[in-house]
């Protein structure tokens, strides 16, 4: 647009010229030639010269020549005479042909018709082309200082337009270029700022995307870092365990392998096991599995558990389990391999100590056993035989010496039976019984034996009860009356003025037919020093060595009595005062017994038992020593029994077939046949339906194991020797006045 501007102004601006130009040299040609004419004809050549040099300068005109009639220069202004005048411009040109900003006009001069010559002049047309250079300069100019100025409008413009745009192209690049969270771009109500809103919705989406992804890879690298150590952990610790660990997958490939399990095996550094099959393995071991055959049995009954031999002597154990994923799916089997060489070692040593004390224990026993029979039958002679014998007329003298007999084989066996006790309580084989009895009856009887020795020492014996005794319970009298007999008979004994007396605490109150009872033997005596207090329930201890002499003793029977109470389930106490006296005491739960069917049988004294009238009966007599021979024969005999006699086993037999007996006490140890097999053979004899004969073990051997045995053989009751008649007549006549 500017440039036709331009254009059209300059041609205006030239066509203007050329209209002045023209219009100037039509004006100046004619105003000249009037001029002219008059000193031309004249031929006035100076006046010619001066019009022109006057009109060259009035109307600034370039040059100005006149040239005669015969074509001579007349006159010339601006022009050399010897210059070749220019033709005259057809038209109007600005530069004309020969190069020149210049009008050239060329005008005959005429008078009358007649030629006088020609005018030639040139208008300068110099102005004209610095006017139109100016103009075009100018408009140059202005269309490129526009040109500059609209395309800085136009970039502020382009780029106030694209701003938005590019924040978001620069944004939309941080994003390429890794800034997840770019800072948010201008939001607005346009195109553009709804485009910036989507985009910030769209860069809060992915940061908080990404802040998730973030958190979650954290946390994934967290359990991945936990899973890795728990990983390191797992393998130092299988890396560090004796036992060998080997995993199979479901195809029997090896998938794991400790290093124990490589020792165990002595499989070579170098060699590879995962992934190996496990029998290929197993065959690749540096060491045999000596029991090779049990082996492949138990793996192929899937034993869970076996024990190798293997060729170096060791011996192995093998285990496996099933190994299962979280889901449940099989993963394989976890074989595990524990060398047990020294612990089997240790446990064949310990067998064969165990088997060694076992052995000891059972010598021991056994001697016990003998010895005590040994002992007891010769004591059965002495004390049956003495009391027969003081039952015969006798002096004073001789019945005097013979119950010193009496009374030192009685304590003979009190220590004989205290050493019995003691051994079987150390090797646990006393047991309680729990039969019914009269608590009364029992201690009127140890109150009873011991009266007279107290009445000897002038002292006081008594037994007193609080609260509501019950009439029978339900324990083991035997074991009672041993315990209270050792503490009276030890109170009797440490004590020279005062008293001794049973105190009986039975004011518990009875629960679900049990009761509480206290029992406390109380004396005057010399007491026990505090230091000794712990001492005297451990087995042959005594408060003070002295008085072993002074009073005698083994000191067993305070750790017997103590034992006897632990076992009736209580503890045995003693609070003591030197000087003052002692109290020993303990306290037992007693079943009570409502009604009181059978009253317990007191002993008699012998004399009082043999004198009482009583059924008479035929006895069968087994026994092989002939003193207890003769002790029993004169005891059923002065009890008016009709006694046979057999001397063992075979004899016993003999007599059964040929006689009949209405009871037989037969031995246990004979010659030829012993009195179990004896038993044996009768019970076998007896006819069914027939009365069944009572025999009744008559025995030295006083274990618990021989009651059983004597049980088991078919016997009915035990009697141990040595025994007292009114015993062992007690026992007889609860058969016999059964059967009577
Ligand atoms: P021992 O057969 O020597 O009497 P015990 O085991 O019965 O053995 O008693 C151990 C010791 O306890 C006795 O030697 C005696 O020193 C002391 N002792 C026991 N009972 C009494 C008591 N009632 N008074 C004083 N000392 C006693």
């Amino acid at each position: 647009m500017l440039t036709l501007l331009v254009t059209n102004s300059l041609r205006l601006l030239r066509d203007y010229m050329a209209e002045q130009v023209e219009r100037q040299a039509a004006q100046i040609g004619p105003v000249l030639i009037a001029a002219l004419v008059a000193p031309l004809a004249q031929r006035d050549y100076a006046t010619v010269q001066a019009v022109l040099d006057e009109s060259r300068a009035e109307h600034g005109i370039d040059y100005l020549v006149v040239v005669d009639a015969g074509g001579k220069t007349a006159a010339s202004s601006g022009w050399g005479r010897d210059t070749q005048l220019p033709e005259a411009d057809a038209r109007f040109e600005l530069i004309g042909q020969d190069g020149l900003a210049r009008y050239d006009v060329v005008r005959p001069v005429t008078l009358a018709g007649q030629k006088l010559g020609t005018l030639h002049f040139g208008l300068d047309l110099a102005q004209i082309v610095a006017a139109r250079r100016a103009l075009l300069t100018q408009g140059v100019v202005i269309a490129v200082g526009e040109l500059m100025m609209s395309i800085g409008l136009l970039t502020l413009l382009g780029y106030w337009l694209t701003r938005h745009l590019a924040a978001l192209t620069r944004a939309s690049e941080a994003v390429a270029a890794g800034n997840l969270t770019p800072a948010p771009v201008a939001e607005g109500d346009d195109d553009i700022g709804r485009l910036g809103a989507a985009f910030n919705a769209m860069s809060r989406a992915v940061s908080e995307r990404i802040g998730d992804l973030t958190d979650a890879r954290d946390a994934q690298s967290k359990l991945i870092a936990a899973v890795e150590q728990e990983h390191a952990r797992m393998l130092s610790l299988l890396a560090a365990m004796d036992i060998g660990v080997l995993l199979v997958d479901p195809a029997q490939l090896v998938v794991y392998e400790n290093p124990a399990y490589r020792r165990i095996w002595r499989i070579a550094g170098d060699a590879t096991v995962v992934g190996r099959s496990w029998a290929e393995v197993f065959a690749a071991a540096g060491v045999g599995v000596r029991n090779a055959e049990p082996w492949r049995q138990s793996l192929a009954a899937a034993n869970e558990q076996f024990e190798m031999m293997l060729d170096d002597e060791r011996i192995v154990s093998q285990r496996f389990h099933a190994v299962n994923d979280l889901a449940g799916q099989p993963l394989g089997r976890l074989w595990l391999f524990e060398d047990v060489t020294e612990d089997r070692r240790l446990a064949q040593q310990l067998l064969a100590a165990k088997e060694a004390a076992e052995a000891g224990q059972r010598a021991k026993a056994m001697f016990l056993a003998t010895m005590s029979h040994e002992i007891r039958t010769p004591m059965n002679g002495i004390i049956g035989m003495t009391d027969l014998a003081l039952m015969t007329e006798l002096n004073d003298e001789q019945s005097e010496y013979l119950r010193w007999v009496k009374s030192s084989a009685e304590s003979l066996l009190t220590v004989l039976n205290d050493v019995l006790d003691f051994s079987k309580i150390d090797a646990g084989r006393l047991e309680m019984e729990l039969v019914p009895f009269a608590p009364q009856d029992l201690l009127d009887e140890i109150t009873g034996i011991y009266s007279s020795i107290a009445a000897q020492k002038g002292l006081v014996l008594d037994w007193r009860v609080t609260g509501n005794l019950p009439q029978r319970l339900v324990g083991d009298p035997a074991r009672l009356r041993q315990v209270l007999t050792n503490l009276v008979s030890n109170a009797l004994k440490f004590t020279e003025h005062g008293s001794v007396s049973i105190s009986v605490n039975a004011e518990g109150i009875p629960t679900n037919g049990r009761q509480w009872i206290g029992f406390a033997v109380t004396d005057t005596g010399i007491g026990i020093a505090q230091d000794k207090l712990d001492h005297i329930f451990s087995p042959f201890s005594q408060a003070d060595s002295s008085t072993t002499r002074r009073f005698g003793g083994t000191g067993l029977g305070l750790a017997i009595a103590a034992r006897l109470v632990q076992l009736m389930g209580s503890q045995l106490a003693v609070d003591s005062e030197p000087g003052r006296g002692s109290t020993f005491h303990f306290g037992v739960i007693f079943s009570i017994v409502e009604a009181n069917p059978n009253p317990v049988a007191t002993p008699l004294p012998v004399a009082a038992a043999i004198a009482e009238a009583r059924p008479v009966g035929r006895i069968l007599l087994v026994e092989d020593t002939p003193v207890n021979q003769r002790l029993g024969q004169a005891l059923l005999g002065k009890r008016g029994y009709q006694v046979s006699l057999a001397a063992d086993g075979l004899e016993a037999l003999a007599a059964f077939d040929r006689e009949r007996f209405d009871l037989i006490l037969m031995d246990m140890q004979m010659p030829n046949m012993d009195g179990l097999e004896a038993t044996r053979r009768i019970r076998a004899r007896e006819v069914a339906g027939e009365r069944r004969i009572p025999i009744i073990a008559l025995t030295a051997n006083a274990m618990q194991s021989d009651r059983d045995l004597c049980q088991a053989a078919g016997m009915d009751d035990f009697v141990a020797k040595p025994f007292r008649a009114d015993e062992m007549f007690a026992v007889i006549e609860k058969y016999l006045t059964a059967a009577g």
